[in-house]
């Protein structure tokens, strides 16, 4: 048997593969075009990831608008040929050198952050916090943020942010899987649910509603959901949600202790960015209880700090999916823990990305998540 050597990339005539491949790319706020470019190449610890189907996210509209929070080199992602879009999942279609942890023709999901392997917070698995961030040039790896996203036929992907799926878990489905992680997360940072204890999920956006989901998984008891939207807090409870809470009609604090018998909860993820949210979770929590902190207000809001240290209240705030936590989140979908695909909404090819991306924000009330199926199965 002929060896292969170990600086060659590995591909197969199973899938064949382009030389070069449709790609949204970002010019000025807003303008996005369809152009070809290379097909990029896999390096060591990297695979070539032919992209099936793609999330819109509320964070690609914000980049597509302002730019942040992707980051390129120190700079804005504006006219530099970048390809947003982070949600995404597809087929291993060739290995760079040396790996053999994946195969040609895996299904995966992917994560967004490699990181750059090298600073600190990486070497600890924080590498959504990433010393390094947006610097290329020092390894640092963000597909969607600092360096080529999910909006194109192909991508090149660290093998360290792939999951395996399961045959029947559909495209659409796949994508939700880093929405899960970052609530995963979440949950993580606050010590782990343990069974039993109770959950506060404030905001029933992609991630409150997936923290639903995860928190239920994990058999956090009860589990709340509290939001102003009916539909949504209706999804909520096909998801899991022991109870939920309109806002507009129910104060959500006194709701909480009524559904506690006034004993509270241990945890709350705050999902929901208004402004009071931590005033509120920090009287939906019991004394020593823990608050994560998954989204934020627009500008700085008065907290009540007293409170917070009077009843040796946790805070945490966490950006993205660290820790791995997209592969626990994969394993729980993989068992069919609770049922992703009711937040995915409608689907639309790749030649209608900018079409995708209105829709997702017009229809932001009630449409949860727009998927861009790239392949048709
Ligand atoms: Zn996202
Ligand atoms: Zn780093």
């Amino acid at each position: 048997m002929a060896t292969v050597p170990a600086d060659t990339p590995l591909r197969s005539n199973r899938f064949p593969i382009p030389d070069r491949m449709r790609a949204w790319v970002l010019g000025d706020p807003e303008e996005l075009s369809l152009v070809e470019k290379p097909v990029p190449q896999p390096g060591p610890a990297e695979v070539l990831v032919r992209v099936d189907a793609i999330a819109v996210c509320a964070t690609d509209i914000e980049i597509i608008r302002h730019g942040v929070p992707a980051m390129i080199d120190g700079g804005l992602p504006f006219n530099r040929g970048f390809t947003p879009g982070h949600e995404y999942m597809g087929t291993i279609v060739k290995l760079g050198p040396t790996v053999d942890e994946f195969q040609i023709g895996d299904r995966v999901t992917v994560e967004v952050h490699a990181g750059c392997g090298r600073c600190q917070r990486c070497r600890e698995g924080m590498y959504t916090s990433c010393l390094n961030y947006g610097f290329r040039a020092k390894g640092h790896r963000a597909n969607g943020f600092s360096t080529d996203g999910g909006f194109a036929e192909y991508a090149v992907n660290s093998i360290n942010t792939l999951a395996h799926i399961p045959d029947e878990m559909t495209d659409a489905e796949a994508t939700l899987i880093v929405t899960a992680g970052t609530a995963m997360y979440g949950l993580d940072v606050m010590g782990g649910v343990i069974a039993g204890e109770g959950v506060v999920v404030i905001g029933p956006g992609p991630i409150g509603l997936m923290g639903v989901g995860v928190a239920k998984a994990l058999g956090a008891q009860p589990v709340i959901l509290t939001g102003t939207r009916d539909k949504r807090l209706d999804m909520g409870m096909r998801l899991g949600a022991d109870a939920v809470v309109n806002v507009s009609r129910e104060d959500p604090v006194d709701a909480v202790q009524r559904l506690t018998s006034g004993k509270g909860v241990h945890y709350v993820l705050e999902c929901s960015g208004a402004p009071n949210a931590l005033n509120e979770a920090a009287r939906m929590v019991n004394r020593g209880g823990r608050i994560c902190l998954a989204a934020f207000p627009g500008e700085p809001v008065p907290v009540d700090l007293a409170y917070l240290v009077r009843n040796n209240i946790y805070v945490f705030g966490i950006r993205g999916e660290g820790k791995s936590a997209t592969h626990r989140a994969a394993a729980l979908m993989a068992q069919k823990r609770f049922d992703a695909k009711l937040i995915h909404t409608h689907t639309f090819p790749l030649g209608e990305v900018p079409t995708a991306i209105r829709y997702a924000r017009e229809r932001i009330e009630d449409a949860i998540k727009v998927v861009v199926q790239i392949r048709e199965h």
